[in-house]
């Protein structure tokens, strides 16, 4: 007996004589199961050893809930509870008329393909490229043949159309094999998303509404799960914030979450059942919290802290045409993480000199089937094109570890983060590299195309890799398609073994980035997503630095351009210590462009770096403090 995914119990039958259940048998006790289900979600059975509840479930809806959840996309949103989809509830289950459930349903179809055709064809959604992605495939379940048979023959079996849908999602709930694989985790997901769709279609039908997620002002969406297709169809102008009680910082919608600006957290258990429509609510997603119906001294204080983070951001926007220039007049390039098309909007409000990583998995992260050729340059075309002629560096396919796609079988790993990914993996699938690389080529017609390899451990593979791009520069000179104007091919630095090896490494490489959110968790053995361990060690730390230093220093030697990609870098007093180390260029989060580059102008990059140099032959081992004192004394925005 399932309801919305949850077994509430078990309808046995038993026989006295042995007995072959019929499939018209099995029919009508799924039938019963649902009626049943219906039933038991109305009138719950309540043991009478369970002491009476003050209301109705239990709950009282007046008091401030706190919740405390997992942050998966920055911000702060004071608002209103709007209930994602509260489920359409079928009340009528059973009907008499075969024949005119089968034409309701016929024609909710035909209205829910005509919807997704057009989702997909038009307006913003056709220039978002990765959410296109998405509902192709819901389109392309819309269409399954099985899907409508078994709503034809739940149908036939007397249900109405509304039950059919139910009853057919309910079976393939049960059916779906490894709830805990990524990969059937989304399916799913997509399939309840257009199950729901098409509930909405049909009871419309009765109701003459509509499909169109209207949204009052600052609203905060609850949710129990969502799918990225779904967020999309929500206003974003009104949007304010995302509460989930599934979802990770991993999860497709968190990514699209932060590609839209909006505060999101995820793990926020048990909200659901506890908010009501039009709740005043409080997320803030820098720590977690999550409140509902907050008393005044709460919203007094978020307002403040609202109004605090407005003043920040406004003084940040009035340093947008600014270049970032130290005091002592040097030129600091601070350019931009990115992995979604919705991002590059981020490139000019930020004022940012480019993309300094472009994450091309995320976009494979979010599609539900492998991006073809076509595809994939259709994407980096219009990469570039929103870049404004700005560079933008594409990383090739990071994926294994905890990057999972999740139409790609996933191999069992001990360890993941010290296993089969990045150039590992794409120097074992060359054809994946290679589709890529030639959409890369071919996206790059005429411009200045920066290509970077992840995950690099020793010069072999990048002269492996370089080898697979000059192939198909010939190739695409072969076909006779214009070439990128020039090409520049570097590496990431994450991989510690590239430290001990750099004079033989940066001759051959164009430039270097250095990601090092992984290249600490290697040098401290402290796996990055693990919260016991993955905040443990300074990212000041001496250690961390010297090895920084040392390739600021290696890569001046060698005239090579070097930059930092990881999360360091979108912070203030780190982002001075690595100026202060020799870094000029940073890329980073969208967000921690005004607050770095203030920082960089309020900094005398040279004071700094005698003063660092002190600080490394101190005998500290954490410099984070004496830093800190260094900054307030200077007077750096910190
Ligand atoms: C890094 O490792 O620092 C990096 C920028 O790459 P990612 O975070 O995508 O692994
Ligand atoms: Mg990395």
């Amino acid at each position: 007996i399932l309801r919305g995914g949850e077994v509430l119990g078990v309808l046995t039958v038993q026989n006295k004589t042995f007995r072959e259940y019929p499939e018209e048998d099995v029919e009508t006790l799924q039938s019963t199961a649902m009626v049943l289900a219906e039933h038991l979600l109305s009138n719950p059975i309540v043991s009478p050893n369970v002491p009476a509840a003050s209301n109705s479930d239990g709950r009282d809806r007046t008091r401030t809930l706190h919740v405390h959840g997992q942050p998966i996309a920055e911000g702060l949103a004071l608002g209103y509870v709007v209930l994602h989809e509260p489920r359409v509830v079928v009340t009528e289950l059973t009907s008499d008329d075969p024949d005119a459930e089968t034409k309701r349903l016929e024609t909710a179809l035909v209205e829910l393909k005509a919807t997704l055709d057009e989702l997909i064809d038009q307006g913003e959604l056709a220039r978002d490229g990765e959410h296109r992605d998405v509902l192709e495939a819901y389109r392309m379940f819309a269409k399954d043949r099985g899907w409508q048979r078994r709503l034809g023959e739940a149908i036939a079996s007397g249900l109405t159309a509304e039950a059919a849908v139910e009853r057919v999602l309910n079976q393939t709930r049960a059916r779906m094999p490894r709830q805990n694989d990524p990969y059937w985790r989304e399916r799913m997901r997509e399939i309840e998303d257009l199950s729901d769709r098409l509930l909405r279609v049909l009871v419309a039908q009765k109701d003459g509404g509509g499909l169109k997620k209207e949204l009052p002002e600052d609203a905060v969406i609850v949710a129990r799960t969502m799918g990225t297709a779904d967020l999309l169809d929500y206003d974003r102008s009104k949007l304010r914030g995302l509460v989930i009680e599934d979802g990770s910082g991993q999860s497709h919608v968190a990514i699209v979450a932060r590609a839209l600006g909006i505060a999101a957290v995820g793990q926020a258990r048990g909200l659901m059942d506890q908010v009501d429509r039009g709740n005043a609510i409080i997320v803030d997603a820098e720590s977690g919290e999550v409140y509902v119906r907050p008393g005044t001294e709460l919203v007094d204080a978020y307002k403040g802290k609202a109004r605090f983070r407005a003043r920040r951001q406004s003084k940040y926007q009035a340093l947008v045409g600014q270049p970032g220039v130290t005091r002592d007049g040097q030129r600091i390039e601070l350019m931009l993480n990115a992995g979604l098309q919705v991002e590059l909007s981020h490139l000019a409000a930020s004022g940012a000199d480019g993309v300094g990583l472009y994450r091309t998995e995320l976009q494979f992260m979010i599609a539900s089937s492998l991006p073809r050729l076509d595809r994939q340059t259709e994407v980096y075309r219009s990469v570039l094109a929103g870049a404004g002629g700005k560079p933008v560096v594409f990383r090739t396919l990071d994926i294994g570890g905890d990057k999972v796609l999740p139409y790609m079988q996933p191999v069992e790993e001990e360890n993941p983060a010290l296993g089969w990914r990045g150039v590992r993996m794409s120097l074992d699938r060359p054809a994946l590299l290679r589709t890529q690389l030639r959409a890369l080529i071919r996206a790059g017609a005429g411009h200045e195309l920066h290509i970077m390899i992840p995950m690099v451990s020793e010069p072999a593979e990048f002269t492996s890799a370089r080898a697979l791009v000059e192939k198909e520069l010939e190739l695409a000179q072969k076909r006779g398609q214009e070439p990128p104007r020039k090409l520049h091919l570097g590496l990431m630095i994450e991989v510690p073994s590239l430290l001990f090896d750099l004079e033989n490494m940066l001759p051959l490489v164009d430039f270097v980035s250095v990601g090092s959110n992984d290249l600490m968790q290697y040098l401290f053995a402290a796996d990055r997503g693990n919260p016991h361990v993955g905040n443990r060690y300074s990212t000041l730390n001496v250690a961390f630095l010297r090895a920084l230093r040392g390739i600021v220093e290696a890569a001046g030697r060698h005239k090579r351009h070097v930059t930092l990609c990881g999360e360091i870098g979108g912070r203030p007093l780190e982002a001075m210590a690595l100026i202060a180390l020799g870094f000029r260029s940073l890329s980073m989060t969208p967000a921690s462009i005004g607050p770095v580059k203030a920082m960089v102008l309020s900094l005398d990059a040279e004071r700094a770096r005698l003063h660092m140099a002190q600080l490394m032959s101190s005998g500290l081992s954490n410099l984070r403090d004496e830093l800190g004192r260094f900054a307030e004394n200077e007077g750096v925005e910190i």
